[in-house]
């Protein structure tokens, strides 16, 4: 199923007007599954529009035009579909009363000019504008449709989201499904990751997507298809692709985060944490704050020693209150920057690292909160 998108109005020829009518249709087309191929624009002019109706309707199955339902003589839409459709434009009562209405609602009444708005080709179903004067309207022939719309954003996108995909939808029968994985991510950068999956990231279909939040990086894969199993198959078959590339920065998918998947391994292998940190003001403590189960002890240091000072107490607090984890997360400021020193020790298992991030860094602390839980999780899941 095909569609054409054909904007009406003089001003977007003389370029004073910015066409974001064609894009926000688009898009709402995409969504449904309805190919686009060609959009146009033309002037406020009836045989100009009339020809591009025409031109459109032999190619596609549903034609949609903005602007040029006004009530002066230049807003010429109405006149120019029915002229392409070789039919009149009739008087609409029904129109005119809900005209008068939508007037007599902010206390005034129409002119006899607005009166122009009431007539749509004969044989179209108006399409009731209550955000608007201008009503738009559906002609309906046997190999097309074409759906007008006002020009103004507002109005156009209303009826649009609530009138004509769904009449799109039920008249094209298009059934297509679309579904959603979040694919998370901690450890790679956004930018490092972008590199690493630019081609995914030029899919059409499933698209593939980044959000970045504080060290860590979600990707959305969203596939389009007729059945579930298939839009399943589109996801897993990129989901793979990840896998290969990055897979052991992914620490889960939808619903699941870097903390309650830290928490399900401590709990999988009945171990307790104990948590200790400095400069952070407790931020790591406070991120597994819901999850007091899996936590021995948690202690915030506002003082910051050395390397091996810190490290030393990690152990004597594990021993102290019988943990079998211990994760310990340093902020120490310097001239350069902070630097973040990560400890994690586990039973025949340990890693310790250093991160160093600007002076100005921001989210400096939250980053490396996610950068802590990172390589807790795996390390519990190292063999
Ligand atoms: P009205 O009843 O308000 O006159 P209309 O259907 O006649 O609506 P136009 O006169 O063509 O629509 O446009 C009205 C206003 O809507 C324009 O001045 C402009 O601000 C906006 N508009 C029209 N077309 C577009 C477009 N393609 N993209 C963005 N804005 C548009
Ligand atoms: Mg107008």
């Amino acid at each position: 199923m095909e569609a054409e998108i054909i904007t009406i109005g003089t001003e977007l020829l003389l370029g004073e007007l910015v066409d974001t009518n064609t894009r926000y249709i688009a898009r709402a087309l995409r969504e449904i599954g309805l190919d686009l191929y060609r959009t146009s624009t033309v002037g406020d002019n009836i045989d100009r529009i009339a020809e591009e109706i025409q031109a459109s309707m032999q190619r596609a199955d549903a034609v949609i035009t903005t602007g040029g339902l006004g009530p002066t003589i230049d807003d010429p839409t109405r006149e120019g579909i029915a002229k392409a459709c070789g039919v009149e434009t009739v008087f609409m009562p029904e129109l005119w009363r809900q005209i008068e209405d939508r007037f007599s609602g902010f206390g005034s009444i129409p002119t006899e000019n607005n009166r122009r708005q009431a007539y749509i080709p004969a044989g179209s179903t108006p399409i009731e504008n209550p955000v608007g004067t201008a009503p738009g309207f559906i002609v309906e022939t046997a190999h097309s449709v074409v759906i007008s719309l006002p020009g103004v954003p507002a109005e156009m996108q209303y009826l649009l989201v609530n009138d004509v995909i769904p009449y799109l939808k039920q008249r094209l029968g298009l059934k297509s499904i679309i579904k959603s994985r979040i694919v998370r991510t901690a450890g790679i950068g956004e930018s490092m990751l972008d590199q690493i999956i630019e081609d995914l990231e030029k899919l059409h279909n499933p698209t593939v997507g980044l959000s970045a939040h504080p060290g860590r990086v979600d990707i959305r894969i969203t596939a389009k298809a007729k059945t579930n199993k298939e839009a399943d198959k589109m996801i897993s078959s990129v989901e793979a692709t990840l896998e290969g590339r990055i897979g052991r920065a992914i620490y889960g998918k939808d619903d699941q985060t870097l903390e309650t998947v830290v928490v399900d391994l401590l709990k999988e292998k009945g171990m307790h944490l104990a948590i200790l940190e400095a400069g952070t003001d407790g931020a790591l403590a406070a991120s597994l704050a819901e999850y007091p189960e899996v936590i021995a002890s948690t202690q915030s240091l506002s003082e910051i020693g050395s390397d091996e000072m810190l490290s030393a107490a990690l152990k004597h607090e594990m021993e102290k209150v019988n943990a079998q984890a211990g994760l310990l997360l340093a902020m120490k400021p310097s001239r350069e920057g902070n630097t973040a020193m990560i400890h994690v020790l586990l039973p025949g298992n340990e890693h310790m690292e250093h991160k160093s991030y600007e002076a100005h860094f921001v989210n400096m602390k939250t980053r490396s909160v996610s950068y802590a839980l990172h390589w807790l999780r795996r390390l519990l899941l190292a063999p």
